[in-house]
C-alpha cells in the first residue's frame, strides 16, 4: 500500500504526522518513509541515522558545433528558454531544460546528442530496525522536482508499505508525488488559510481519483466551521491532533509524540486503521 500524506500549504505539521506514523508502523512490521519534499526534506532530522546518496540526473542536449549549421530549428522548438540560437553558436542553458528530448528529434542535422546533468540526490538510510528513510534532495537553484521524486519513489518500488511525504501546496511535484499512491492523508488546520488550502489539496487528489481523508492538526476545538467542508466533499476525519504545550514541546525539539508521549502511539495505530479503510486494499 502507498500512502501519500499532502497539505495544502506549508507549517500544518504534515511531515510531524508521517513521521509518527511511520515511527508507529515500524514498530510492528517493514516500512519505508519518502521524503518527497524534494526542495526541504526533513525527516532526516526525526531520524539521524548515517546514509547512502545516490546522485539524480537528467538528460541534457549537447551542441556538436562541427555538425550544427545555427538553422535554429532546436531554438523555435524549446519552449523552456533553454536554447538560444546565435549567428555563430547556440548557447544552452542547463538548468531550463526539463530534458523532453525535443531538440534531439528536430535536429536535421543530428548535432544535438544528451549527456547527463545531476539535479539532485536520494539519501537512503535505515535508522531503525523496520525502518528505511528514502530522502529526494533537490539542488539549489535546479527546477526538476519531478525528477527527483522519480527517483526517490523508484527506490522504494516493490514494497509492501510506503508512505510519501509530499511538498506542501498543489503544484507539479505533488501530483508526481500522488502518483500510484492508493490513498491520501490531508494534514491541515482548522483556520481559514488552512481551509482554503486543504479545499484545493482535496481538489487535487480527487482529480488524480485517489481517496482521501483528513488529520486536524493543533485543533483548539472550535472546529465547527471546517467540519462542513468536510462533511459535504465526504472528507472522512482521520484523527485530530489538539494544541497543547506539550506536544508542542515535542515536536519543538524534533521528538515524536507517539514515542515521547503516553497514548499517541496507539492514536497513530488507530490512524492507520482508518487509512487502510479508506484504500480498500489489504496488506
Ligand atoms: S530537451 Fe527539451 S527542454 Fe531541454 S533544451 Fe531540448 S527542447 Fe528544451
Ligand atoms: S537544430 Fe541542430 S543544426 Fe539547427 S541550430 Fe539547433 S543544433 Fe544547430
Amino acid at each position: 500500500m502507498k500512502i501519500t500524506i499532502a497539505s495544502g500549504k506549508g507549517g500544518t505539521g504534515k511531515s510531524t504526522v508521517a513521521a509518527n506514523l511511520a515511527y508507529t508502523l515500524a514498530r510492528s512490521r517493514e516500512v519505508v518513509l519518502v521524503d518527497c519534499d524534494v526542495e526541504e526534506p526533513n525527516l532526516h532530522l526525526f531520524f539521524p541515522a548515517p546514509a547512502v546518496d545516490v546522485p539524480v540526473t537528467t538528460p541534457v542536449p549537447e551542441i556538436d558545433p562541427a555538425s550544427c549549421t545555427l538553422c535554429g530549428e532546436c531554438g523555435k522548438f524549446c519552449r523552456f528558454g533553454a536554447l538560444s540560437v546565435l549567428k555563430d553558436r547556440v548557447l544552452v542553458f542547463p538548468e531550463l531544460c526539463h530534458s523532453c528530448g525535443g531538440c534531439v528529434l528536430v535536429c536535421p542535422q543530428g548535432a544535438v546528442r544528451e549527456i547527463p546533468r545531476t539535479v539532485g540526490r536520494v539519501a537512503c538510510s535505515r535508522p531503525l530496525p523496520a525502518l528505511t528513510l528514502i530522502s529526494g534532495v533537490l539542488n539549489e537553484g535546479e527546477v526538476q522536482a519531478p525528477t527527483v521524486i522519480k527517483a526517490a519513489k523508484m527506490l522504494a518500488e516493490g514494497h509492501p508499505l510506503t508512505l510519501y511525504d509530499a511538498s506542501p501546496g498543489i503544484a507539479c511535484p505533488v501530483i508526481e508525488t500522488l502518483e500510484g499512491s492508493d490513498v491520501c492523508v490531508l494534514v491541515t488546520e482548522s483556520t481559514p488559510f488552512g481551509l482554503h488550502d486543504l479545499r484545493l489539496a482535496a481538489e487535487v487528489a480527487e482529480r488524480v481519483g485517489i481517496g482521501a481523508g483528513v488529520v486536524i492538526n493543533r485543533s483548539d476545538g472550535q472546529d465547527e466551521a471546517t467540519l462542513g467542508f468536510y462533511r459535504e466533499r465526504g472528507l472522512p476525519i482521520l484523527m485530530t491532533i489538539p494544541f497543547s504545550r506539550e506536544i508542542a514541546a515535542v515536536q519543538n525539539r524534533g521528538g515524536l509524540i507517539c514515542r515521547d508521549l503516553p497514548g499517541w502511539e496507539e492514536q497513530f495505530a488507530d490512524l492507520f486503521s482508518e487509512i487502510v479503510k479508506i484504500a480498500g486494499v489489504s496488506l
